[in-house]
C-alpha cells in the first residue's frame, strides 16, 4: 500500500515538471510554479526522476530568465538525478542547457563542443521540441561563428522536429532565431516573415521574453531596411515590457538596438534615454552589444553634433571591427563601419573616410556571399545531420525488418514443427493401425506373418528354440450370444491385457482372428512353453472368473504349442501343427494346453 503510494506520488513529480517544461515557452510564470511543486514533491518522496525532470525545467528557466551561472548548478543537479535513474533524454537535456549557459556568457566554442558531442545519442533519445533544444543550441554556437549554412540547418531541422503541434511554444524560439540569422545575412524581409510567424504563436502575458525578442528583430530589420519609423512602435513595446519573470527576465533589452532604430528615425529623444539605458544595463560582456551600444553612441553624438565624439567612440572598437571577434556579426562590423566612415567623412577626413568604406566593402561583399552561400545550402538541406537522421531512419527500417523477419521465421519455425508433430503422430497412429489389432492393443495377424518367418530364420540360423502357441477362447459364442457383444469384447480385451502384461519382453503376442490369439516365444522350447500356457490358463481363469461371474463361457482357454525342434521346414508348418495340437486339446475336452504330437514325441 505504502509503496504504491509513493510510485504514484513519483509519476505526479515527473507528471508536474513534464508540463512546467512544456509551458516554458507558453506561460513562463505558469511554467516555473510548477517545477518548484514538482522539485518539492519529488524531494518529498525521494524521486529522483522526478528531481531531474524538476531541475531541468528550472534550470531552463534561469537560462531564459536569469544568468548562466544561477542556471548552471540547477542544471548540474538535474544531471545527477538523471544520471542516477539512467535517464539518457534527460542527461542530454541537462547538458545541453549547461552548453547553452556557456553560449549566453560567450564561450561559443566550448558551448559548440559540448554540445557536438550529445549530437548522435540525442538525435536517439529525444523527439519533438527537446530535440529542437538541442538543435538549436548547435545552431546557435554555429551562429556565433558566422557558419550560417550549419546554423540554418540545424533551425530548419529543429523547426521540423518542434512543429507547433509538438513544439510546446519551442517553434517560437525557432522563428526568432531563424529571423535573426537571416537578418544577419541581410535577407530581411524572409527574416519579417519568420518574426511575424513566431507573434503570430505568442501570447504577450505568457511569454513576454520571447516576444520582445521577436520585437527587437523586427526592430532590426526595419532600420537596416532604412524602415527606422516604422519601427518606433516596436522600440516602445519593448520598452514598456517590464524585467522578471513576468516581462523578459534578466535578458538584456537590447536598449542599444532600440536607440539605433530611434536615432535613424530621427528621435533624438527617445535616443538618447535609451544609450542611456543600454549604459546603465547590467550585462555580460558580449561583443555584439557592445559595437551596437558604440553604434547609438555614435549616432546620437552625430545627432548632437559632436562629430569628434562620433568618430573617437567607434575608432575605440576599429581593431576588434577589422578582426571580427568572436560573437561579433558581419552585420554589425559593417553597421559600424559604415557610421564610422560617415562620421569620418562628416569630420572632413576624407582619406580615413574612404580605407574604412573599402574596409565596409569588403565586409559587405563577404556577407553577401555568404548569403548566398548559406542560402543554397540551406535551400537543399544537405547537412550531415540530414545525412545522420536518415542513418537512423535506416537503421531503424532495418531493426524492424530484423525483427519481422524474426517474428515471420519463428512463426514459420513454428508452424514446421506443429506440422512435423502431426506428421509424427500421423505415422505413429498409421504404423499402430497397420500392426496392431484396436480391441486388444496387441500386434494383429499381418504383424505376426511379417514376424514369424523372420524369427523361425533367425532361430534356424542361431540354433535355439522358437515355440508357437495358438490360443482359443473355449465356448466364447455364448459369451455374446449370453451377455451380449460388448461383454465379449472387454473379455477379449482383459485377455490382450493378460498376454501383454504376463509374457516376456521379447514373445510377440497376436490375434489371430476373432477369439483366437497366437504367441511366438523365441528361444523357448514347446515343453517350457506348454509351461508358460498352463500358468497362463490358471491366471485367466481365475480373472474371468472375477469379472464375469461363475460360468465357464469365456473363461477359459484350449491352446496349441509347438516349437522349430520338431518336424517341418517353416514358420507357416509350425503354426500349422500347434493349430493341430489346438484342435486335440478341444477334442480332449478344452480348458488345456496340447503339445504338437511330433513335437511331443521329439520332446519325450
Ligand atoms: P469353442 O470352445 O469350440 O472355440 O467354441 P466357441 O464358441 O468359442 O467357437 P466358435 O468358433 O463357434 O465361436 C467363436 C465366437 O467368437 C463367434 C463370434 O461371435 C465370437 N467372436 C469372434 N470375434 C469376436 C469379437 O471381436 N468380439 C466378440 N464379442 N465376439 C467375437
Ligand atoms: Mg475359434
Ligand atoms: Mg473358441
Amino acid at each position: 500500500m505504502a509503496s504504491a503510494q509513493i510510485a504514484s506520488r513519483a509519476s505526479e513529480a515527473v507528471s508536474l515538471a513534464r508540463q512546467a517544461w512544456r509551458l516554458l515557452h507558453l506561460d513562463a510564470a505558469r511554467a516555473i510554479t510548477l517545477a518548484d511543486r514538482a522539485l518539492a514533491v519529488a524531494q518529498a518522496h525521494g524521486d529522483a526522476a522526478g528531481e531531474g525532470w524538476a531541475r531541468l525545467a528550472r534550470g531552463f528557466h534561469l537560462l531564459y530568465f536569469a544568468r548562466p551561472r544561477d542556471a548552471a548548478p540547477e542544471l548540474r543537479a538535474a544531471q545527477k538525478a538523471f544520471d542516477a535513474v539512467g535517464d539518457r533524454a534527460g542527461h542530454v537535456l541537462a547538458r545541453t542547457g549547461l552548453a547553452r549557459g556557456l553560449w549566453r556568457e560567450g564561450r561559443f566554442d566550448e558551448s559548440l563542443d559540448a554540445v557536438l558531442a550529445l549530437r548522435d545519442e540525442g538525435m536517439q533519445v529525444l523527439r519533438h521540441d527537446q530535440r529542437g533544444v538541442l538543435l538549436n543550441t548547435i545552431a546557435g554556437c554555429y551562429s556565433a561563428r558566422n557558419q550560417s549554412e550549419q546554423a540554418f540547418a540545424y533551425m530548419y531541422q529543429a523547426l521540423r522536429d518542434a512543429r507547433p503541434a509538438r513544439g510546446h511554444g519551442f517553434d517560437i524560439v525557432l522563428h526568432c532565431n531563424l529571423a535573426h540569422e537571416l537578418l544577419q545575412l541581410g535577407d530581411y524581409d524572409e527574416a519579417l516573415r519568420h518574426i511575424d510567424a513566431g507573434l503570430a504563436r505568442s501570447d504577450e502575458r505568457g511569454n513576454a521574453r520571447l516576444v520582445s525578442v521577436l520585437l527587437i528583430n523586427r526592430v532590426i530589420c526595419l532600420t537596416e531596411l532604412e524602415r527606422a519609423a516604422e519601427a518606433l512602435p516596436d522600440v516602445a513595446r519593448v520598452q514598456a515590457i517590464p524585467t522578471g519573470p513576468g516581462g523578459r527576465g534578466r535578458l538584456a533589452a537590447h536598449f542599444e538596438t532600440l536607440a539605433i532604430a530611434a536615432l535613424r528615425a530621427g528621435d533624438g529623444a527617445v535616443g538618447r534615454a535609451l544609450v542611456e539605458r543600454a549604459r546603465e544595463a547590467e550585462r555580460e560582456d558580449i561583443p555584439e552589444e557592445r559595437i551596437e551600444l558604440a553604434i547609438a553612441a555614435a549616432l546620437l553624438a552625430r545627432a548632437e553634433g559632436d562629430l569628434d565624439r562620433a568618430v573617437a567612440g567607434l575608432e575605440a572598437e576599429r581593431p576588434a571591427l577589422e578582426r571580427g571577434d568572436k560573437g561579433l556579426s558581419l552585420r554589425v562590423r559593417c553597421s559600424a563601419l559604415h557610421v564610422l566612415s560617415q562620421a569620418l567623412e562628416a569630420r572632413g577626413d576624407a582619406a580615413d573616410a574612404l580605407a574604412t568604406l573599402r574596409l565596409w566593402q569588403g565586409l559587405a561583399a563577404e556577407r553577401a556571399r555568404l548569403a548566398s552561400q548559406a542560402h543554397a545550402q540551406a535551400a537543399a538541406l544537405q547537412t550531415e545531420l540530414l545525412l545522420l537522421q536518415r542513418k537512423l531512419d535506416e537503421k531503424d527500417a532495418q531493426r524492424r525488418a530484423t525483427e519481422r523477419a524474426h517474428a515471420e521465421l519463428a512463426a514459420i519455425n513454428g508452424q514446421l514443427s506443429q506440422k512435423i508433430a502431426e506428421v509424427q503422430a500421423l505415422q505413429a497412429a498409421l504404423q499402430q493401425q497397420a500392426t496392431r489389432d484396436a480391441l486388444t492393443g496387441l500386434f494383429n495377424r499381418r504383424h505376426l506373418n511379417e514376424a514369424l518367418p523372420a524369427l523361425w530364420a533367425a532361430a534356424r540360423r542361431d540354433g535355439r528354440p522358437l515355440a508357437v502357441a495358438i490360443i482359443d477362447l473355449d465356448h466364447f459364442k455364448q459369451v455374446n450370444d449370453r451377455h451380449g457383444h460388448d461383454v465379449g469384447d472387454r473379455l477379449l480385451a482383459a485377455f490382450g491385457q493378460l498376454l501383454a502384461t504376463r509374457l516376456r519382453r521379447g514373445d510377440i503376442a497376436c490375434r489371430y482372428g476373432g477369439e483366437e490369439f497366437c504367441v511366438l516365444m523365441p528361444g523357448t522350447e514347446a515343453g517350457a512353453a506348454r509351461r508358460k500356457l498352463e500358468s497362463l490358463l490358471r491366471r485367466w481363469r481365475a480373472e474371468a472368473l472375477l469379472m464375469g461371474g461363475a460360468e465357464a463361457a469365456g473363461t477359459t482357454f484350449s491352446a496349441g504349442v509347438a516349437d522349430s525342434q520338431g518336424d517341418g521346414d517353416s514358420g507357416q508348418s509350425l503354426l500349422k501343427r500347434a493349430d493341430e495340437a489346438l484342435l486335440d486339446a478341444k477334442r480332449e475336452g478344452r480348458c488345456r494346453v496340447r503339445l504338437a504330437r511330433a513335437a511331443a514325441g521329439a520332446a519325450a
